[in-house]
């Protein structure tokens, strides 16, 4: 892997994201909230393609499309066509899909823009707004089953596709771009990241400035990096043995994490690409782009730049936070409950991410709330627990969802705060250590000892300033006593 930095690395993404907060599908009524539904039961005449049936434009569906454009810096065209983009597939029951195209006379919904990551612009391509086909269901995986089912339930749904131009340089920049991507979709409010299949994702990639090889069918953003790290590494192997990389698309099968060879790459004449006769073209005006924009709703990057004036975070934490919307909104609620801000960013960002990353998940699927935090840190204002302590109540909240008072009453974790049972406990200490006394009397630094043996009878659960407090307070009476 340490050879990879020194190849020119190219990738290019192609994104598919559903328009989840429609309620109805792209070009005909039926229900868009398919997942977990029976099959083949929101279906009718128009997605299943029958004969004499026509399309008809959701007009909400061009509305989110035109925000996404905007958000992503990209010029929306005036008047845009449909095309149909002709191919057997059995999830397609029309054997063609209502799509877009920017050749050929074809008019996608808008060109250019960019997605800013770290600083780095990545630049789009085209967005463009189509259909989604069925969906297939394997027995096991698509290579060793030996059928297939088809549910048509999610023909016909809202998406939106935007290709970038190959200008990522490591997986870990396509995983970023992707994470920013979503973040923009999820503060525009269109589409929800986290629903299963929601975003999926196909990457082109070059080495060398060698031929392209396409991975199709990345069903998550977390899959990306890795089909794409695993593809570095068999095409550099290739390279280093003299063999060529050829054209070809690749599937990613992700229980053996490995791409396999799907066909060579077909190339886009293959087609048929022609403009779709049953629908008119969308002129989108200037005036209807305005409104749209007055509408936006504030973006990552705005967020970002509030946070770091309102909240006074440094820019890496604003970053962080606002890289995704969970973690933005998780944030923003707690500083209502809490008003320090960086005191809760410092969680987020250092204790709550790391056990994210480990587990693959995002914040909002956790079972803890925003008062769970804020209810820690008030424990620790409060002088109940330590920090150290706060980091093990954390763990504890974040695997059962319980709230901190109650763990901290369950394991016993309250420091010790009856000054009354302490000094019992410090007259005991100093009953079986008096060499220790006596030198303490003599040596202010020989009270560590004293106070190490006080901790190790307290487990720890006493504050330190009060145990050194009652320890001198006791070492003053005897140094009276013996001087007297
Ligand atoms: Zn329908």
């Amino acid at each position: 892997m340490s050879k990879i930095k020194s190849v020119e690395i190219k990738i290019g993404l192609e994104v598919h994201c559903q328009l989840t907060n429609l309620k109805t599908k792209l070009f005909c009524s039926c229900s868009s909230d398919y997942r977990e539904k029976e099959p083949n039961t929101l279906i009718c005449p128009i997605c299943m393609g029958m004969p004499g049936t026509l399309p008809v434009l959701n007009e909400k569906a061009l509305e989110d499309a035109i925000m996404v454009a905007i958000a992503l810096n990209s010029k929306i065209s005036e008047r845009m066509l449909f095309f149909r983009k002709n191919y057997f597939y059995p999830d397609m029951p029309k054997n063609f899909q209502i799509s877009q195209y920017d050749k050929a006379g074809g008019v996608p919904l808008a060109l250019g823009g960019y997605i800013q990551i770290n600083g780095k612009k990545v630049r789009i391509r085209r967005i463009q707004l189509e259909e989604d086909p069925g969906k297939l269901s394997y027995e096991g995986t698509i290579e060793s089953s030996t059928y297939a089912l088809v549910d048509y339930n999610r023909a016909g749904i809202a998406l939106i596709e935007i290709v970038t131009e190959p200008d990522m340089e490591t997986p870990k920049e396509a995983r970023l771009f992707l994470e920013k991507l979503r973040s923009i979709l999820e503060h525009l409010g269109i589409s929800n990241g986290s629903l299963e299949g929601s975003m999926r994702c196909d990457a082109n990639i070059s080495l060398r400035g060698g031929k392209r090889v396409e991975i199709k069918n990345i069903s998550s953003f977390k899959e990306v990096e890795r089909a794409l790290n695993f593809e570095i590494t068999r095409q550099k192997s290739l390279i280093e043995r003299g063999i060529a990389v050829g054209q070809e698309t690749r599937h990613w099968d992700e229980v053996r994490r490995i791409t396999i060879s799907l066909r060579t790459k077909e190339e886009e004449q293959d087609y048929r690409y022609f403009p779709e006769p049953d629908l008119v073209p969308v002129i989108i005006s200037k005036d209807q782009i305005k409104k749209i924009e007055q509408s936006m709703p504030e973006l990552p990057d705005e967020r970002r730049k509030r946070f770091i004036e309102q909240y006074h975070l440094s820019p890496q934490t604003a970053e962080i936070l606002t890289h995704s919307k969970a973690m933005a909104d998780f944030f923003e609620e707690s500083a209502k409950l809490y008003d320090k801000p960086r005191e809760i960013s410092n969680w987020l960002t250092v204790e709550f991410l790391s056990y994210l990353h480990d587990r693959g998940i995002e914040i909002d699927e956790l079972t803890l709330s925003p008062k769970h935090l804020v209810d820690m840190l008030k424990l620790i204002d409060e002088g109940i627990i330590s920090r150290k302590m706060a980091r093990s109540v954390l763990q504890d909240m974040l695997l059962t969802g319980k709230m901190p008072d109650a763990i901290v009453k369950e394991k016993g974790l309250e420091k010790i705060l009856d000054r009354e049972y302490v000094r019992r406990i410090v007259e005991k200490i100093f009953k079986e250590n008096p060499q220790a006394v006596k030198d303490a009397i003599v040596d202010k630094k020989a009270i560590n000892y004293l106070m190490g043996q006080l901790m190790k009878a307290t487990e720890g659960k006493i504050d330190p300033k009060m145990a050194g407090e009652i320890i001198r307070e006791r070492l003053s009476k005897l140094s009276k006593f013996a001087t007297s």
